[in-house]
């Protein structure tokens, strides 16, 4: 392990190095603690771990060691470069959760309570949706959806609907890959005392890191980029070292029961290893995809942040890094041209997720939103012959012959 005072330069040193702990065995990699607890050398000790004298394990559904690796990586690497408004080091606490989605209940269960609202933006994570749509109502929590893109309306909401405890930023999101403002929205957010809370799927924290602007709270479902290999199902609930993270939000996250496991989380730190080398290929190799696809006679049109045409290419070059490896694209010929299209893919997967090292691809008319109305479903720009695209790893000009030979 790196002396704890070494100056990363860079974002892989940190990926690699940072949260390892010498193992008591010397063990190279930190080990999966596959033990549902932990045990007291007396009764005292016992006494101390539970009334918090003692910083020690006690049961895995509320921490172990190999999330623990798992949580200081992200830690360090949701902070890389970003200091607090005096300049010191920025302190966050994370939870490693058993997926995406308990990451998210943990955020929302701990930060709202009935007449609370939350505010936040069209195209969300189908999960998410759901939440904000069936989940949340019954517990006495209403979602304000509203096109955050439009600052002078996301002010309105603010204005007519004082109950907004929360505003919920998804971005780059589904599958239009719209972006909103995170700076702008935070600094509005504080204005009106409000929390903010980002997910940082998409993008990862090599390519986005909104702890800089201000947010409260990061999740992330590690499953897709984080992981990297389709290997786990798995998130993080990543919030500011403050009272209401460490006491409310951490008994929510150990009541709810939504904790990682060993297995997964080892996954999980062997995968994020490789995170920036993983990334800057998949974005060269996205770039060099849109390029291709925006200028085939068989496309209608290419939502992809990096080119100039998307209405979120501003946005997206003033807070990331890069613009990514996701992207979605319409198709000529509507319902019947997206299955052919998809039946012919040779060397491309299709399946649902992201993230891998292989480029995927779904149909969502066909496939996630199949059961969704029609009209409801393009109101949020998910038309017959839209494919949602993860470009991966392998080497583009084979990705590039995949798609040429299908579009025909
Ligand atoms: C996949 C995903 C989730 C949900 O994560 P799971 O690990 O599947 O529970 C949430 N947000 C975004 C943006 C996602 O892509």
């Amino acid at each position: 392990m790196a002396d704890k005072s070494f100056p990363y330069s860079g974002f892989s040193s940190l990926a690699i190095h940072e949260g390892h702990l010498t193992d008591s065995n010397y063990a190279h990699l930190t080990p999966i603690y596959a033990t549902s607890s932990f045990v007291y050398d007396n009764a005292e000790q016992g006494m101390r771990r539970f009334s918090g004298q003692e910083q020690g394990y006690i049961y895995s559904r509320w921490g172990n060691p190999t999330y623990r690796e798992a949580e200081e990586k992200i830690i360090a690497m949701e902070t890389f470069g970003i200091a607090g408004a005096h300049g010191e080091p920025l302190a966050l606490k994370a939870y490693l959760q058993s997926s995406g989605m308990a990451a998210i209940s943990t955020l929302m269960m701990s930060t709202l309570k009935v007449g609370d609202k939350v505010l936040s933006h069209y195209s969300l994570y189908g999960g998410t949706q759901e939440q904000f749509n069936t989940l949340l109502p019954t517990f006495g929590v209403d979602a304000i959806i509203a096109d955050l893109r439009d600052l002078n309306l996301a002010e309105d909401m603010l204005k007519q609907h004082p109950e907004i405890k929360l505003i919920y930023l998804e971005t780059p999101a589904n599958p239009t890959i719209q972006c909103v403002d995170i700076e702008a929205l935070t600094k509005l957010g504080k204005q009106y005392g409000k929390l903010i809370a980002c997910d940082n799927t998409f993008a990862t924290p090599y390519l986005q890191q909104p702890f800089k602007y201000g947010v409260d709270y990061v999740v992330h479902s590690t499953t897709k980029f984080l992981n990297g290999h389709g290997t786990a199902i798995g998130g993080i609930f990543i919030g500011r070292d403050r009272e209401d993270t460490k006491a409310r939000t951490y008994k929510i996250f150990k009541a709810l029961g939504g904790s990682s496991s060993p297995f997964d989380a080892f996954l999980l730190v062997n995968g994020m290893k490789t995170l920036e080398v993983r990334m800057e290929r998949h974005c060269s190799n996205a770039e060099k995809v849109a390029a291709f696809l925006n200028n085939h006679n068989a496309v209608a049109s290419v939502n992809y942040n990096g080119l100039s045409s998307h209405p979120d290419y501003a946005v997206a070059q003033k807070q990331m890094r890069h613009p990514g490896a996701m992207m979605s694209f319409e198709l000529k010929g509507g319902l019947q041209s997206g299955i052919n299209f998809m039946n012919k893919l040779q060397l491309c997967t299709r399946t649902v997720s992201l993230g891998t090292c292989d480029t995927l691809l779904s149909h969502p008319a066909s496939m996630t939103h199949y059961s969704v109305p029609k009209e409801q479903r393009e109101r949020y720009g998910i038309t017959d012959g839209l494919i949602r695209m993860s470009v991966g790893m392998e080497n583009v000009e084979d990705i590039l012959n995949d798609l040429d030979q299908a579009l025909r």
